[in-house]
This record gives C-alpha cells, sequence and structure tokens, in this order.
C-alpha cells in the first residue's frame, strides 16, 4: 500500500488521515501569530493569540470567566494540513507538481479541471499556480497568513483596514507610495496624526481637493491618489 494511504495521527488536533486525502485540503488549523503569554502583543492584550484576539483560557487570574476565550479558534485561526510532524508550515513546504506522487495526481485531477475552467470552488484550497504555469501544493493558507499579520482581526472579523497615500514634500516631489493601517473608523484626522501630515489631497492641491479631518477613511475610493501635505 502507498505510504500516502497509511492512517496518521495529526500532531495539532488528534484526527487520523491519510496523506493522499489531505494534502493541500487544509482540513487543520493553527495560529498564524504568537500566544502573547508575557503581555500585550502588537493588537491584542496578554492571554490572546495576536492573529485572531482569541484566548485559550476559558478563566481569567480573578476566575472570572474570560471573554476572549474561545472554543471554536482553539486550535486555530489559519487553515493548514494536517501532520503527524510538525504543527504549522512555510512556502518551503510547498510541493511542485514534478514531485508529486502519482496517488496524488489522481485525487488532484477533478480540481486541476475546474481550475483550467476558470472554476476556483476547489476542494484542494492549496492547489496554486505559479507564474510560469506550474501548479504546486500549498500546505497552508499564505493568503490568510499575509492578512492576519497585517491586520487585526477579531475571529474572522478583519477590524483594521490599509489606506495608500504618497508624501508630498517642499519640493514638490511625490514620495514612493507609502500604506498606513488603521482602524476600521478611524478619520483623516487620525490618519495625519498617524503620519504626521498636515493635510491630505486628491490630484492636484487646490482648496477643493483637500478631505475634510472628520471623513471617515473606509469612505474614502482607494482607486484614487491620495497626498498627504508634510507642511
Ligand atoms: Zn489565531
Ligand atoms: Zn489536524
Amino acid at each position: 500500500m502507498s505510504y500516502l494511504k497509511w492512517k496518521r495521527l495529526c500532531k495539532t488536533c488528534g484526527v487520523r488521515y491519510a496523506e493522499v486525502d489531505n494534502m493541500g485540503v487544509h482540513a487543520c488549523k493553527f495560529h498564524c501569530g504568537p500566544l502573547n503569554r508575557y503581555g500585550p502583543g502588537k493588537w491584542w492584550p496578554e492571554g490572546c493569540w495576536d492573529c485572531c484576539g482569541k484566548s485559550p483560557y476559558p478563566t481569567l487570574p480573578s476566575g472570572r470567566r474570560n471573554p476572549r476565550f474561545s472554543a471554536k479558534f482553539l486550535h486555530g485561526c489559519t487553515g493548514m494540513d494536517h501532520s503527524a510532524l510538525q504543527t504549522s508550515f512555510t512556502p518551503s513546504d510547498n510541493i511542485p507538481e514534478k514531485v508529486w506522487p502519482r496517488e496524488l495526481c489522481e485525487a488532484l485531477n477533478d480540481d486541476i479541471m475546474s481550475l483550467k475552467r476558470g472554476d476556483i470552488n476547489i476542494k484542494h484550497k492549496g492547489l496554486r499556480i505559479n507564474n510560469m504555469g506550474e501548479f504546486f501544493i500549498e500546505r497552508f493558507d499564505a493568503n490568510m497568513y499575509h492578512k492576519r499579520r497585517k491586520h487585526k482581526w477579531d475571529g474572522d472579523e478583519k477590524l483594521t483596514i490599509e489606506f495608500k497615500y504618497f508624501i508630498k514634500n517642499d519640493e514638490d516631489t511625490l514620495s514612493e507610495e507609502k500604506s498606513v493601517v488603521l482602524d476600521r473608523d478611524a478619520t483623516v484626522a487620525d490618519l495625519l496624526n498617524k503620519v504626521d501630515g498636515r493635510y491630505l489631497f486628491t490630484k492636484v492641491e487646490v482648496e477643493k481637493n483637500k478631505i475634510n479631518g472628520n471623513t471617515t477613511i473606509d469612505n474614502l475610493d482607494q482607486n484614487e491618489v491620495y497626498k498627504v501635505k508634510i507642511s
């Protein structure tokens, strides 16, 4: 029997699985950010995972119920494959098409056909195609990983937005594109405060293009080019 069909025990969740049904399916989960053990993290207080704001501890040190405890998020917030050997994956675990065993090719066949038709509703969420047109398997949800590293999340809800802008200096030149991550309800005034700017403009810098400080960032059109004037 092929080693891909051997039953193994997942080190993370304890489920029995066989690699042939597991590779690229992302049926398990992990936390892609740290558990804040010794103090607050970038987004969340001590005792929470910084990637999703949930906590593995049902009670607080005071003995009260912990409102951030979540049974649903106990094993993780980001998809990955079950593994008997490791509890997280990185891009170096990617499996390129040229080394896929025959059983894996057979398991992936339907999804490859779907992708070729442009149907992205597939079972193997980790089945990807590189810019050379070659397939590969990603063992974890790298897209979600990057979104969770950049933004603040409460469970599956994203609480921050990324705003892109240019800085216009005194010599009338523009910086390269910059970006800042802000709370979803942040205003233009909050943005200017964070980046040490005085005004936010669109297009040419005339009075009518100056954006009011009370405007919320969420209401701005991110297809527009925004310029921050420093002084
Ligand atoms: Zn998490
Ligand atoms: Zn698992």
